[in-house]
């Protein structure tokens, strides 16, 4: 029995297992599977965003969150020279709001808009849609579950954005067991739940600065190293680039678990109601910082900001005064923007928890809300 009882995908995980060798399958199958199975995975579901879905996201709280995004997105435009085409990526766009935002503030900075080339990158074809009528005023916006290639962007400089993007990709987990580092995977208990396991292989290339354990869990993950390949390709090719990505995670390499389960905007085991829960991990913003420099060879024109918490970065593009601004022109919703403005930037809540990593490549000085 598992908790919560079976789904479909219960009976695929099952299968799957049974079949493995090893009789397990690692962590970043497992969440794969949860995640990405095109029939019974959780990003195949409709509702998964927003108050009544399972979890609510910065631009879902506030407009005000993609207002300043978009207008720090114009900034680093005029700081490139205002060139006429710019291609703006964004990954895991969820509902489609943040861009919406992005694209309705570009109108207000002159010349902006029009050299904007959007490109959204989603793997959900049930948000793919979501997006389509959020965007649907903004026909030339491209959808596609692959991430462009570089020869597929309009020529000159990229920008890559990505709020929550990070933390919903695959990780694998190692767990320390005598003396060594072991794959950790999901193995199923006698009454057919699951359960995680060590693998047999060990994995001496793992290189902590801190001394492991018995039960120690280290997470990796490959998100940072394919963002990294990707802007690399543009590096090459000279291409300025800016990303920004926010997450929430840690901002040293630590040991612990942190792979969570969210349903309903509660946390519950990894193991419950598979497909029908969201599964994330926090981010290692260490890890993600050491992996995005190595995208610039070294050359010295790539450059990785300072981590930065989201109430500062979003301080600094003067989220207070945007905020009074919205209120005074209106009135009756005042109460509404506070609230989720005050969300936001939350000393205990998102406004630590959320960080803000930029990279910058081609572009002489720092970004802006990152110094
Ligand atoms: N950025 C949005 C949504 C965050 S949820 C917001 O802030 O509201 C994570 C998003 O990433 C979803 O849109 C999900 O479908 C998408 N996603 C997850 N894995 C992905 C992948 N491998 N490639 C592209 N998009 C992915």
């Amino acid at each position: 029995m598992i908790a919560g009882g079976d789904t479909p995908l219960t009976h695929k995980l099952r299968a799957e297992i049974e079949a493995s060798p090893s009789r397990s399958i690692s962590v970043e199958r497992y969440m794969r599977l949860c995640l990405y199975d095109p029939e019974h995975g959780y990003y195949s579901r409709s509702d998964i965003l927003g108050t009544t879905g399972d979890f609510i996201t910065a631009p879902e709280i506030s407009q005000v969150f993609g207002e300043l995004i978009g207008l720090w997105c114009g900034a680093v435009w005029q700081q490139i020279g205002s060139p006429s085409m710019l291609s703006l990526v964004e990954f895991g766009p969820g509902r489609g709001t943040l861009m919406a935002d992005i694209l309705r503030v570009a109108q207000r900075v002159p010349g902006f808009a029009p050299a904007l080339r959007v490109h959204l990158v989603e793997t959900s074809p049930r948000l793919a849609a979501i997006q389509t009528l959020t965007l649907k005023s903004h026909t030339d916006v491209v959808i596609a579950s692959d991430w462009p290639a570089p020869e597929d962007l309009a020529p000159g400089p990229v920008i890559l954005i990505g709020n929550e993007f990070v933390d919903a990709l695959p990780i694998d987990q190692f767990v320390f067991q005598n003396g060594a580092w072991r794959l950790r995977g999901v193995a199923l208990t006698d009454d057919g739940g699951f359960t995680f396991v060590a693998g047999d292989g060990t994995y001496p290339g793992i290189a902590t600065s801190a001394t492991p354990c018995d039960g120690d869990v280290l997470e990796t993950s490959s998100a940072g190293h394919a963002l990294s390949r990707y802007i690399s390709g543009l590096v090459l090719k000279q291409r300025p680039v800016a990303a920004l990505f926010i997450d929430y995670g840690h901002t040293e390499t630590t040991f612990g678990d942190t792979l969570q389960g969210v349903r309903d905007h509660h946390h519950v085991s990894p193991f419950t109601r598979p497909g029908e829960t969201d599964l994330s991990s926090q981010v290692d913003f260490a890890a993600l910082g050491r992996a995005l420099q190595a995208s610039g060879f070294g050359l010295g024109t790539t450059v990785v900001e300072p981590l930065t918490t989201q109430a500062e970065f979003l301080g600094r593009l003067g989220i207070v005064e945007r905020a009074s601004r919205l209120m005074a022109a209106n009135p009756d919703r005042a109460g509404d923007i506070e609230a989720g403005v005050a969300r936001l930037l939350a000393p205990n809540g998102m406004g630590t928890r959320f960080k803000v990593i930029a990279l910058r490549s081609g572009i002489a000085t720092a970004l802006p809300g990152l110094a």
